[in-house]
């Protein structure tokens, strides 16, 4: 059975007995920033089982194929059969629906009737204190006693050892779970092998989660009013299973993949080998960097990011380790595609977006691997040379600072060869690297939920009332104050407030939060900052004058200038959208946004800067539309109809059943929460600030609108006129007149050159230079040049070796009272007897507190003391001297 049937008969199977079926979750957890990934089906579901906050109403059976990333499996992938980054997980849900029977029955009946299962093959594992599901697996299922196990909260708990270790509150149950038996002639061939035990006899096809208690301070577990059902089977497993095959790798949704690599190496490694586990690496790694661009995590340096740019640096290091030295995972995009797009159709469209990521990010890494790789096994010599065992932070700083290698990967390499690396120093290292580095706003910072989440136990959502109006009445239903619920908040005090409804916008699509007063009789809270949790609204601020209380009904007034300006901003954004595809092609994609009140900016997918022709295309396109004065409209609709209409909806977004679509004129159509002018003339002037790169394929541009735009267009006229000012002509000429300028000064510099030449010449072979001493018939010429530089020094050289065949050269600089150069130049001959300008030159440099030296007929040194220069100068002569009468004939 291929792996896109075993994922339909599943969901199929479920919906047929009243689930509804859900697509996936991102792998990116919404409104959960503790979370890097979604690691689990049940992610999506938490409010359900708790049933309270978002819980969808009605909703009491699901099913799904989840999208999962576990990052802690990294440095299993490839060695194991079944360890992956990204892997899918089918599930089935129950929200105080049905129990255990159901859920157990079920499971038996889909492996046996739906997927073929032999009865004779599965082994099925209980908690040994949970007879109930025992009795229904013996007397309802009818599966011999002896292929029933009962083991501790370790190996059938949820969470494991729960009963024991769990903090209080912790929903929890006891599992079951379902294992294909291969008989005892596979695995270890103990006779007390078991399901709990770690060699390839059993192996896990589903596991059942009985949520059922809830764990107290006194340790006692208590019954929960409604038990839910949680269970997940890995669907690369399961289809491994199925399809009779040793390893995930060898299934359908990998084979190809894993062929395609094989025939790029041109080598099939055997089983068990180094090499073979680098192939499934790179199978495994791949696929997950598609599904995880593919939902919005582009490889960068943060968080979430950072995971996939050192899966996609891992897979190219591999690759590189099998002789494949050119870009090679983006021609592998295509039949990840091929493979997934059966469970997800949208990856389709964005194949060739994909591959370009994928591509840019290997050229960037391959460009430094190898000099980075060279650095690090001399490091890693250096480090055995000494008899050392760990190598220092700095050093891994350095090779991810300058070569991009992430820690783990030079961690990786240091393993081989029997070394650890210093984890604090390298994280020490980084953050003095960055010190210096940072000063740019931070945006977007994880903002603290603790006592915040629980507003959602005492209040209601809140109803947005923003889109329409600007203020309005409201009742205050939760304050939180230095991180406790609280019922009232006195003058001074920093608070949260949550009221039933708000005008106030809450940070999120990328615009940001409102501010503005809220006010009853005799208390005013001034909010500066306004952010949305869920369908919550926090409104951030200070009381500014009396107590406010819960229960008070306010009178909540947004700034209605400054989001005037939000909302100018806003709708630019979709202009800018607009305008980039039809200048640039469909290609792009909106990647993040910022609107805020001065200023937005907006990261799309393309893969070069914009010329300056293309801003100036853009840049007009979208100031077309602002003249063209073109109404703004909104519709709720569902995704599909605005699909349909070609609505444009944001990358990695998940929507609901019902999506807002703001149309601009009958051009641009997105799906997008935020707040809008309301006709396109509101936007007054549209003018970009900047461009830039932030990641592999990935722009930014940054513009301004209505006010913004117009006080740069007047910052810009001040300074033309200034400029003017200072170039003493008139401002149509400023350009011109710049020209001249850096003409004459290029002619200054060449003519400045040409003195300098003559001046060390010395015109009729005078000069700074004298001849201080002659050993036979060999002169030592030096002399020390005032205000030059070490290059000055190298031109005079040339001179005084042109004219003379035979000699020994030493020179001296000084420049600005601060630091000096010493040269020292040999003739062929004087060479051939021995002598090393080098060694001269370094000799002589301590004299100016430096150090240096070259070749044997020409080195140079520099120092900090200009002071010793006269006697560093006579210290050579004197060396030059006495060598040259040491080796005279
Ligand atoms: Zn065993
Ligand atoms: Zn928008």
């Amino acid at each position: 059975m291929k792996t896109d049937e075993i994922r339909e008969t599943f969901l199929r199977f479920f919906e047929e007995r009243g689930h509804t079926r859900l697509p996936s979750d991102s792998l990116v957890p919404a409104n959960d920033p503790t979370l890097l990934f979604t690691g689990a089906g049940m992610n999506q579901f938490k409010d359900e089982f708790q049933g309270k906050g978002r819980a969808r109403a009605g909703l009491q059976r699901a099913c799904t194929s989840q999208k999962c990333f576990r990052a802690d499996d990294l440095d299993k992938v490839g060695l194991t059969s079944a360890h992956h980054t990204f892997f899918e997980m089918l599930g089935n849900f129950s929200f105080g629906d049905y129990f255990k029977r159901e859920a157990i029955e079920w499971a038996w009946e889909l492996l046996v009737d739906g997927y073929g299962f032999d009865p004779e093959e599965l082994a099925v594992s209980v908690y040994e204190h949970d007879e109930e599901s025992l009795a229904i697996w013996r007397d309802g299922v009818g599966v011999a006693e002896a292929r029933i196990y009962r083991f501790g909260e370790h190996d059938n708990y949820w969470p494991a050892d729960a009963p024991s270790t769990a903090p209080a509150g912790t929903l929890c149950g006891p599992c079951t779970e379902i294992f294909r038996d291969y008989g005892p002639q596979v695995g270890c061939g103990r006779p007390e092998c078991d399901p709990s035990c770690e060699c390839d006899r059993y192996v896990e096809v589903w596991n059942l989660v009985l949520q059922q208690f809830r764990k107290q301070a006194d340790g006692t577990l208590e019954p929960l009013p409604t038990q839910n059902i949680d269970t997940g089977a890995g669907l690369e497993r399961l289809a491994a299973v199925l399809q009779g095959v040793a390893t995930d790798f060898e299934t359908d949704i990998f084979a190809p993949i894993v062929a395609q690599v094989v025939g790029m190496t041109g080598r099939q490694p055997e089983p068990g080998t180094r090499d073979r586990v680098r192939v499934c690496r790179i199978a495994d790694h791949i696929r997950a960097a598609v599904l995880c661009i593919g939902d919005g995590v582009l490889p960068g340096n943060k968080r979430r990011e950072y995971v996939v740019r050192r899966i996609l640096r891992r897979a190219v290091r591999d690759g590189h380790e099998l002789g494949l030295d050119e870009p090679f995972l983006f021609k592998l995009v295509p039949t990840v595609v091929e493979t997934m797009k059966g469970g997800y159709p949208e990856l389709v469209e964005r194949r060739e977006n994909f591959a370009r990521i994928v591509k840019a990010e290997e050229e960037g890494f391959l460009s430094t691997l190898s000099r980075g790789s060279a650095i690090l096994a001399e490091r890693i010599e250096q480090v055995q040379g000494r008899g050392a065992k760990t190598l220092g932070g700095e050093a891994a700083a350095e090779l991810w600072d300058t070569y991009g290698f992430p820690f783990e990967m030079t961690d990786e390499i240091c393993q081989e060869h029997g070394l650890s690396v210093e984890r604090a120093a390298f994280d020490a290292a980084m953050e003095q690297r960055q010190a210096g580095s940072k000063g740019g706003e931070q945006f977007g910072q994880v903002f603290d939920t603790s006592a915040l989440a629980r507003v959602k136990d005492v209040a209601e959502p809140t109803t947005f009332t923003g889109y329409e109006h600007d203020e309005g009445e409201a009742t205050v239903l939760a304050i939180v104050a230095g991180d406790e619920l609280v019922d009232e908040a006195p003058e001074g005090a920093e608070v949260t407030l949550a009221l039933d409804r708000t005008p106030f916008y809450g940070e999120s699509g990328g615009q940001v939060g409102d501010h503005g007063l809220l006010e009853t009789g005799d208390a005013r809270v001034e909010v500066t900052d306004t952010r949305r949790a869920d369908d919550y609204v926090h409104h951030h601020g200070r009381v500014v004058r009396g107590t406010v209380r819960r229960g008070d009904v306010v009178r909540a007034a947004i700034d209605a200038d400054r989001r005037a300006a939000i909302r100018r901003n806003h709708t630019a954004t979709h202009l800018l959208h607009w305008a980039l595809r039809k200048v640039l092609g469909e290609h792009v994609e909106q990647a993040g946004s910022l609107v805020a009140p001065d200023r937005f900016r907006f990261d799309f997918t393309h893969f070069a800067p914009l010329s300056r022709q293309e801003l100036d295309r853009v840049e007009e396109l979208v100031n077309e539309r602002v003249l063209e004065n073109a109404a703004v409209a909104v519709e709720l609709t569902t995704p599909e109809a605005a699909k349909a209409q070609g609505a444009m909806a944001l990358f990695g977004e998940k929507y609901g059943d019902e999506v807002r679509m703001v149309s601009v004129g009958d051009f641009s159509r997105e799906l997008c929460g935020g707040t809008h002018a309301e006709r396109t003339g509101d936007i007054g002037l549209f003018k970009i600030v900047s461009e830039t790169g932030i990641a592999a394929g990935v722009r930014r541009i940054e513009a301004v609108t209505g006010r913004g735009a117009y006080q740069r267009v007047t910052d810009q006229e001040a300074q033309l006129a200034r400029l003017a000012e200072v170039l003493k002509t008139p401002r149509e000429r400023v350009v011109e007149r710049a020209e001249e300028l850096v003409a004459e000064a290029k002619q200054l510099a060449r003519d400045l050159e040409k003195a300098k030449r003559r001046s060390f010449a010395g015109a009729g072979g005078g000069g700074p230079f004298e001849e201080k001493a002659r050993v036979g018939d060999t002169p030592v010429i030096a002399g020390v040049l005032e205000g030059a530089g070490a290059k000055d020094l190298r031109i005079a050289c040339d001179q005084l070796r042109a004219r003379h065949a035979s000699a020994a050269i030493v020179l001296g600089a000084a420049a600005g009272g601060k630091s000096a150069s010493l040269l020292c130049a040999l003739s062929k001959d004087l060479v051939a007897r021995g002598l090393h300008a080098g060694d001269v030159v370094r000799n002589a440099a301590r004299l100016i507190g430096g150090g240096g030296g070259g070749r044997p007929d020409l080195a140079q040194a520099g120092g900090k003391q200009p002071d010793g220069l006269a006697a560093a100068v006579d210290a050579a002569v004197a060396e030059l001297a006495a060598r040259l009468s040491d080796t005279q004939a």
